[in-house]
Parts: structure tokens; C-alpha cells; sequence
């Protein structure tokens, strides 16, 4: 066991949910159809004459980003304080909707079309103010991005351009995965950032967006060649009684995957071939990993951590004490159908 629990007491639980993104005024406008998606009893997906697939959860293109949040990454929030570890990922194409759903780039307090990021940020320093008079907590956030297999530090730039007052950014840095004696996973000499409240997480959330953009000339086209991963540290510790020195130290993570597109796109040449190498490795490792660890008939098997980068970063959330969820984001559009299908396939083997 990577955590120092024995592999019997460990539990994973794993809920793969897919999202149906509406009909974009552009698509409507072109008068595209709908790929006479159906869902069924929230948790069944009918897509053209007879292709069924069924989920944890099915959310339909009505469903508000709050039905999401409170229908599945709610109950993750809890687990953190009791010393789980969290994971939450949105899979789908570039335009399926992943962005919107993280809430990756939503910014100040939290409205009706805030995604999932700002929320969990909310509900956690929430739920934290409410235990400080017991306990001792303290919250850090990190932000990175996965890029051929580099992982770059989306907040270390932003220090330093602060501090040393230079308005270029400086060369991105390139962070190391280590592993510590007792197999924890470590991103070296990553930001991690001391967060107060709410507003302190989101402007680290809003800098490292800013520095995505400003690696790339259009951060669409960036977003959709590179994970990005937001990271919640939470330590807690009773401030009186015999259990003082009992630590519960537990993260969140919170993950835009790179457009599932990309992964196809092997058959390119020089750097695009090297980018759609990498998507595609990190995908299916992630794909193997859940479906693993969501299998209890799997327990035991051998888990392809170490296949990636992004599985790496993700060993000490995914492993041990952990709840996972992943939504897969789909188009309505038909258009998309064929991307569609391959997303519905992809998370009905992760299930
Ligand atoms: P991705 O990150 O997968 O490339 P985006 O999140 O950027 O996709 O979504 C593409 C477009 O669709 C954006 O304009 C976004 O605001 C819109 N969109 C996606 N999902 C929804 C939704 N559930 N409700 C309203 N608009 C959405
Ligand atoms: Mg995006």
C-alpha cells in the first residue's frame, strides 16, 4: 500500500456520470439535430436507433451546474475531513463541455454557471471555518498542467514574476514526480500556496489560468492538448483531548483533461504526433486505473500508475482511501456523434 494502510482497510469508490451538454444557439441555428440522445431513469443513455449504455448517473443537457455538484461531487467533500482523498475529472472532445463543468476558468463568488472547482473551494473553506474552534486546519492549493508528459507549475511563474517585477513571464518551470521511502507521490518543488478563504483559492486559480493563456496564443488550443489539475491540501488536527497528534492530512483533486480528440491523432507528424502519443497513453492509463480500482472483482490486479504522468500525479488521490468521479461530457450535436460514442465507450470500460 502506498499510504501506510493495509490494502484490506482501504476503500475506493469510484462513480462514472456523463453530462449532456444543450445545444449551442450556433449549432441550433445550423439547424443540427440533436444525435437523438435519450436518457432514461437518470442513468441510462440511448443514442441514435439502439445504443444503450448505462451509468452511475445520466445528466441531461437541463441539469445545472448546482444538480451536478449536489448529485455527485458533494459527497466527496465530506470524505476529505474523515481523510479520504478526492478525485474529480471531466473527460469528453474539445466543445464537449469540460471546462464549463470544472469551472476551470470561473472567477469570483460563485453563480448559478459557476462550475465544480469554484464550488468545492466554496464548501470546503466553508466547512472548515465551521470546525476551527476544535480543530487546527490548514488548506493549500496547487495548479498544474500536464503537457507532453511535463508538468509545468502554473503558480510558481506567478510568484516570481511578482517578485522580481518582470512582466514577461519567465520559462515555464518543469516540476519533477518523485516518490518519498514511503511511496508517496510528490510533484518537487511545487507552489503549494497557503489559502485562507475563498477569494485567496480563486485567485490562484484565476493566475494559473492567466498563465496557461499566456503560454499559448489561444488557450482553447492549449486546453485542449494539456490536463490541468487543481489541487486541494487539507491538514486537520484536534486542537484538545488525547488525539492531538492524530493528523488527518487528505487532498482534492480536481482535473480538465486534455480533449479525448487528441488521442487519435497518432498518425500526425513531429509535435502533434508526440502530443497525441502522450493524451493517448495518459488516457487509457487513467481508464485502466479507475476501472481497477472501482472493481472489487479487480482488487489485487495490478494498477498501471506508473504508465503516465498524469496516472502518476493522481496515485496518492486514486489509491488508498479514495472517492473518484468522473464525468464524461458530451455534444448533443450530431456532428459529434462518432466522438460521442468513443466518449460513452471510454467510460463504460472505466466503470
Ligand atoms: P471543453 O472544455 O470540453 O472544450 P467547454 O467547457 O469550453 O468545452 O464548452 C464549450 C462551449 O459550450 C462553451 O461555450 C461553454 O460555455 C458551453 N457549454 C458547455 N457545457 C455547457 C452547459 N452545460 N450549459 C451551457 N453551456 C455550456
Ligand atoms: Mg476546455
Amino acid at each position: 500500500s502506498s499510504n501506510g494502510i493495509p490494502s484490506n482497510t482501504q476503500h475506493t469508490s469510484v462513480i462514472v456520470a456523463v453530462r449532456v451538454r444543450p445545444l449551442s444557439t450556433l449549432e441550433a441555428s445550423r439547424g443540427k439535430q440533436n444525435c437523438c440522445i435519450q436518457v432514461d431513469k437518470q442513468d441510462t443513455i440511448v443514442i441514435g436507433k439502439d445504443k444503450t449504455f448505462t451509468f452511475d448517473h445520466v445528466f441531461d443537457s437541463g441539469t445545472s451546474q448546482e444538480q451536478l455538484y449536489n448529485g455527485i461531487v458533494l459527497p466527496l467533500i465530506s470524505g476529505i475531513f474523515q481523510g479520504f482523498h478526492s478525485c474529480l475529472f471531466a473527460y469528453g472532445q474539445t466543445g464537449s463541455g469540460k471546462t464549463y463543468t470544472m469551472g476551470t476558468n470561473c472567477f469570483g463568488p460563485v453563480t448559478p454557471t459557476h462550475g465544480m472547482i469554484p464550488r468545492v473551494i466554496q464548501d470546503i473553506c466553508n466547512h472548515a471555518k465551521t470546525m476551527t474552534k476544535e480543530y487546527e486546519i490548514s488548506l493549500k492549493v496547487s495548479f498544474i498542467e500536464i503537457y507532453n508528459e511535463d508538468v509545468r507549475d502554473l503558480l510558481r511563474q506567478h510568484s516570481k514574476r511578482n517578485i522580481d517585477g518582470i512582466s514577461n513571464p519567465p520559462p515555464s518551470t518543469k516540476i519533477q514526480v518523485r516518490e518519498d521511502e514511503r511511496g508517496n507521490v510528490f510533484l518537487e518543488g511545487v507552489n503549494e500556496v497557503v489559502i485562507q478563504t475563498y477569494e485567496d483559492a480563486i485567485a490562484c486559480l484565476e493566475s494559473g489560468a492567466i498563465h496557461r493563456a499566456t503560454a499559448s496564443h489561444d488557450l482553447n488550443e492549449r486546453s485542449s492538448r494539456s490536463h490541468a489539475v487543481f489541487t486541494i491540501y487539507l491538514s486537520k488536527r484536534p486542537l484538545q483531548g488525547p488525539k492531538t497528534d492524530e493528523k488527518i492530512v487528505s487532498q482534492f483533486q480536481l482535473v480538465d483533461l486534455a480533449g479525448s480528440e487528441r488521442a487519435k491523432r497518432t498518425n500526425a507528424e513531429g509535435t502533434r504526433l508526440k502530443e497525441g502519443i502522450s493524451i493517448n497513453t495518459s488516457l487509457l492509463a487513467l481508464m485502466e486505473v479507475i476501472s481497477v480500482l472501482g472493481d472489487e472483482k479487480k482488487r489485487g490486479s495490478h494498477v498501471p500508475y506508473r504508465r503516465s504522468k498524469l496516472t502518476r500525479i493522481l496515485t496518492n488521490s486514486l489509491g488508498g482511501n479514495s472517492k473518484t468521479a468522473m464525468i464524461a461530457c458530451i455534444s448533443p450535436s450530431e456532428d459529434s456523434m462518432q466522438e460521442t460514442l468513443n466518449t460513452l465507450k471510454y467510460a463504460h470500460r472505466a466503470r
